[in-house]
């Protein structure tokens, strides 16, 4: 059974198809039951019980022995009624059977009864053309029968009900949502956020609704859509969403569903597709994962014919064949633009484009109160904050941040969310879960603590760092302890300063312990590795080295055999040592900063350690009375008018 299955509440509808599937066997169970329950039954009800059965012989001897009362003749069956065993008792009726074709006092003179005993026994015969008689008769092989008729309607409702062309399009392996379908209808309400995206696609429902209108005045709609954007940004949920606010047919496939073992499936399956559509018209196709059979042709691995071209080709002749007044738009998502067959990308075939953001902070929030809407959420909790602290989280983060809050909510027993858990499963989806296990030594927590301390006080303050959220030694996931520092905007485009003031806070951990202890643990070997790609980056793919200049130098490259576009530079011997000396200018640079503002703000740096040895997490609030205690300026959150 294909059931409606995407990225979209993939455990509630998996959860339904288990269901479906369970009460699918259940039937099937139910009804062999049935049928072997029935089967006894009837055999109880419509033939004589074992021991009411006599052989002829025995009725022979019987009624040589006077103990017969009467006999009735049956068809073939002889009911013997035997006369009472004491006076006034009961007469007991027995049954036997005739031999067919003879008369049966022929055959009972035949089994040694005396012709006068015979005379004695009234003889009645009854013609078995009783409606009940027949019926009895059939009874034993029209039920099993009527039992299979039931049980193959119950399948065919079954499979009917789940999603109607599994009978007719076996083909396509399309699931299907109709309009009518309440439970699965997303409308563009349920998407937060993505104003843009929604403005244009508006359009398209207009158009699926009021075809006519479009096709009189002779404008074009486009006949692909193509939504691009990181996973989890809601390309799968807004394409569904232009179906639910058309209330057009959606035929929904993933571009995995084509790639098969074998050639020709993949094509077939796009005609049987298209052809579906067209005669549910107007409608919506949506190939999601296009990437999957869209990437460039002719380059890959296994010559220039696999079954991913032919694929490919098929959704261009179809999409090509179509005419507008066929009233279908096809749209179709990836997170990979960059690889697609520019042939897709050309007009008249998905040359209307979509881009996904990430969410920003007021979309964010917009996102965690739509998932909010199915939770209870404490009045304590505060989702502004919680949309503060996600930067760069998915449509699908949030939801599942959402997800993890109640779940840690139900594990406490708590009716409601509560701020603890929303702010527990960040940092969860974050850095890793708590380690309850590790038990630091006194010492140990004693370095963490002023590791943080030093990243903390670094990140406060040099201007172009980001402020501190929180600090803790708690060890959560990999990591002793952290520092989260936060961006109090989304940044789009980080400056110069932005990053060497990050490498400088990367660096105060390492700064701290050497300035303290005289010695160095693994600790800050990530906040190094860290640290340095960034100082990389910045050299040799922004430009934000004078000596290295605003070239792109990166020696990587840019595709990898699958999407073709195999380039690889070759850097001259000079060019990787100028690159090297600029990355560990910087990095020197900034470990003189971190160095500086450690001794500058040392008793402010030591105030933080141990106030972090003595509770062991500091909020924000807490940590800024630390900072105004001396003087740190605080950064502000600046709202943003958009
Ligand atoms: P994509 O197809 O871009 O990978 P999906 O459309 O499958 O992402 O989204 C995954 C999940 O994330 C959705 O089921 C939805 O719950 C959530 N989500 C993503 N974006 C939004 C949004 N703008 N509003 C509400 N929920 C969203
Ligand atoms: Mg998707
Ligand atoms: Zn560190």
């Amino acid at each position: 059974m294909d059931i409606f299955n995407n990225n979209k509440g993939k455990k509630k509808k998996k959860r339904n198809k288990n269901s479906a599937q369970l009460s699918f066997f259940q039937q099937i169970l139910v009804s062999l039951i049935l049928i072997a329950f029935f089967g006894v039954l009837v055999d109880g009800w419509f033939s004589p019980k074992q021991d009411k059965k006599i052989s002829l012989s025995e009725t022979a001897a019987l009624i040589t022995e006077g103990k017969v009362e009467s006999l009735v003749v049956r068809g073939e069956k002889v009911e013997v009624n035997l006369l009472p065993e004491e006076e006034g008792g009961e007469v007991v009726k027995k049954e036997t059977k005739k031999e067919s074709g003879a008369a049966f006092s022929e055959t009972l003179v035949n089994y040694g009864v005396a012709p006068e005993a015979l005379r004695a026994v009234p003889l009645e015969i009854e013609d078995p053309s009783g409606i009940i008689f027949w019926l009895g008769q059939m009874m034993p092989f029209l039920l099993p029968v009527l039992m299979i008729l039931i049980l193959g309607w119950f399948l065919l409702r079954q499979v009917k009900g789940s999603n109607v062309q599994a009978l007719n399009f076996g083909n396509s392996r399309a699931k299907i949502i109709l309009p009518g379908d309440k439970d699965k209808r997303i409308l563009f309400k349920d998407v937060a956020g993505n104003p843009e995206a929604k403005k244009e696609l508006e359009e398209m429902v207009e158009f699926l609704k009021n075809p006519k209108k479009f096709i009189d005045m002779g404008a074009k709609i486009p006949k692909g859509v193509l939504m691009t954007g990181r996973p989890g940004t809601g390309k799968t949920m807004l394409a569904r969403a232009v179906a639910g606010e058309a209330k057009v047919p959606f035929f929904f496939l993933s571009g995995s569903d084509f790639v098969e073992m074998f050639v020709g499936v993949g094509a077939s399956r796009v005609r049987d597709l298209f052809k579906m559509a067209k005669k549910m018209s107007p409608a919506i196709i949506f190939i999601d994962e296009i990437d999957a059979v869209g990437r460039s042709r002719g380059v890959g691995i296994g010559g220039g014919n696999d079954e991913r071209e032919q694929t490919l080709n098929q959704i261009l002749v179809e999409m090509d064949g179509f005419e507008q007044n066929e009233k279908i738009i096809v749209m179709a998502a990836t997170n990979r633009s960059d690889v697609l067959d520019p042939a897709l990308l050309r007009p008249g075939r998905f040359d209307r484009r979509i881009v996904l953001d990430l969410p920003d902070r007021k979309d964010r929030k917009k996102i965690l109160e739509v998932h909010a809407n199915k939770k209870t959420l404490d009045e304590s909790t505060d989702l502004q904050t919680i949309a503060e602290r996600t930067v760069g989280f998915s449509g699908a983060d949030l939801e599942s941040l959402m997800n993890e809050a109640a779940i840690l909510a139900a594990l406490n027993n708590r009716k409601s969310i509560i701020q603890n858990d929303l702010l527990d499963s960040l940092e969860k989806v974050m850095i890793g879960p708590k380690r309850q296990s590790h038990l630091a030594s006194e010492h140990e927590r004693r370095v963490t603590a002023y590791h943080e301390a030093g990243h903390a006080i670094v990140a406060s303050v040099l201007p172009d760092a980001d402020p501190v959220h929180k600090v803790t030694i708690i060890p959560r996931g990999r990591a002793g302890g952290f520092t989260m520092k936060l961006p109090l905007d989304e940044r789009r485009l980080p400056t110069r300063s932005n990053y060497e003031d990050d490498i400088a806070m990367g660096l105060g951990g390492y700064v701290a312990e050497k300035k303290v202890f005289g010695d160095i643990t693994t600790g800050p070997s990530n906040d190094l590795k860290v640290a340095t790609a960034t100082a990389r980056d910045m050299v040799t793919k922004f430009g934000m080295s004078d000596i290295v200049g605003p070239v792109v130098v990166d020696g990587k490259p840019s595709q990898t055999l699958f999407g073709g576009n195999v380039e690889s530079k070759n850097l001259s011997e000079h060019m990787l040592q100028t690159i090297d000396n600029e990355v560990s200018q910087i990095i020197q640079r900034n470990l003189a900063k971190a160095e500086k503002v450690i001794t500058d703000y040392y008793e402010a740096f030591v105030e933080i350690a141990e106030k972090l040895l003595e509770v062991e997490t500091l909020e924000q609030e807490e940590y800024n009375l630390i900072l105004e205690k001396y003087q740190i300026p605080i950064k502000k959150l600046q709202e943003k008018t958009s």
